[in-house]
């Protein structure tokens, strides 16, 4: 079976006054069926852009990406549409994606009939039915944007990307948009629909609890670059990168019970522009381990051989030293 997202050596440069930015340059990730992979990173890392390329709402510009074994790198919009059942992307703010002229109703139906998944006389019953998945009662289906809630909008815009029942969710910041108080229920009806549901999911975020919570793996960006990925246990265990590390130290201990012995590593100096990342490692100029050779050798994304790494990938000169030097 393929798996439901292949994405490889993913390229978007785009040319500003400014030069050409690198906001994506080189990303290889894969989700399996029913999987949850988490993209971590900076704002500026370039993991929203990721998302974007995949529903093409940013031409990525090198680089393959392939839904359920189809590619789609270069599918007009045309050839794209069918393929918008089997994969749908969930914004950050839910207010720019509800049209505040229609009701819930016809929002969470619209595109049942656009792909014409149910017939006209179904869809009032169905939206019904897709309002009581997340949470809502049926008479919200008479309502307006504007007359719910953050959270309640965040809702809509789940059981409107549930209607077409997609293989693959993009979800880019789905609670960060919401009050404190709603993200935790936004994010436990999420992972008991993906539970549900079994679809995969690429959850892009910048919230480490959040993403240690309902991801399975976790892919870490840095400049346009991912530079390290784990199964999240392992990697909330034992980070191999030294960007994953310091990140990983500032996060807040939810749990004091989990309190994870770790000293707080802090960076010095700003994201360097994507206009002009740094040569070799990109995160060199804030590495509190880097190495002559970091300047000028660009680290390889490698897969780590010994057992027990495997399907760990990390981009790190001293993690990739090996006995031969290579
Ligand atoms: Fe630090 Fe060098 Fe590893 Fe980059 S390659 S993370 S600069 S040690
Ligand atoms: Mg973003």
């Amino acid at each position: 079976d393929a798996p439901v997202l292949e994405v490889r050596d993913l390229e978007r440069h785009f040319t500003t006054s400014g030069g050409t930015v690198r906001a994506v340059d080189g990303v290889s990730l894969t989700i399996g069926r029913g999987e949850v992979l988490g993209l971590v990173g900076e704002s500026g890392s370039g993991k929203s852009t990721v998302g974007r390329c995949v529903v093409r709402l940013d031409e990525p510009t090198g680089g393959r990406i392939a839904l359920k074994g189809t590619d789609i790198t270069h599918l007009s919009r045309r050839a794209l549409r069918p393929l918008r059942t089997d994969m749908h992307l969930v914004f950050q703010d839910p207010s720019s994606s509800l049209d505040p002229r229609m009701t819930i109703g016809q929002i969470v139906a619209e595109p049942l009939r656009l792909h014409r998944l149910v017939p006209r006389s179904g869809l009032r019953g169905r939206a019904e039915e897709l309002l009581g998945q997340v949470g809502l009662r049926p008479e919200h289906a008479d309502r307006h944007p504007h007359e719910l809630s953050g959270g309640q909008r965040q809702r809509i815009s789940l059981a409107r990307a549930l209607s077409v029942a997609p293989d693959l969710l993009i979800a880019d910041e789905p609670t960060s948009a919401l009050d404190v108080s709603v993200q935790a229920s936004v994010l436990n009806l999420l992972a008991d629909l993906q539970r549900d549901r079994g679809f995969g999911c690429l959850f892009i975020t910048h919230d480490l609890a959040a993403v240690e919570f309902l991801a399975d793996r976790i892919a870490v960006m840095y400049l346009g670059r991912i530079v390290e990925e784990a199964p999240t246990a392992q990697l909330f265990a034992d980070p191999l990168h030294p960007y994953t590390q310091a990140l990983l130290s500032a996060a807040p201990v939810p749990d004091p019970t989990l309190q994870r012995t770790r000293e707080r590593i802090v960076l010095t100096g700003d994201l360097p522009s994507p206009l002009s990342p740094p040569p070799g490692c990109h995160f060199h100029t804030r590495c509190p381990v880097a190495m002559d050779r970091c300047r000028t050798e660009v680290p390889e994304l490698r897969e780590l051989r010994e057992p027990p790494a495997m399907s760990r990938r990390v981009a790190c000169h001293l993690a990739n030293t090996s006995p031969s030097g290579d």
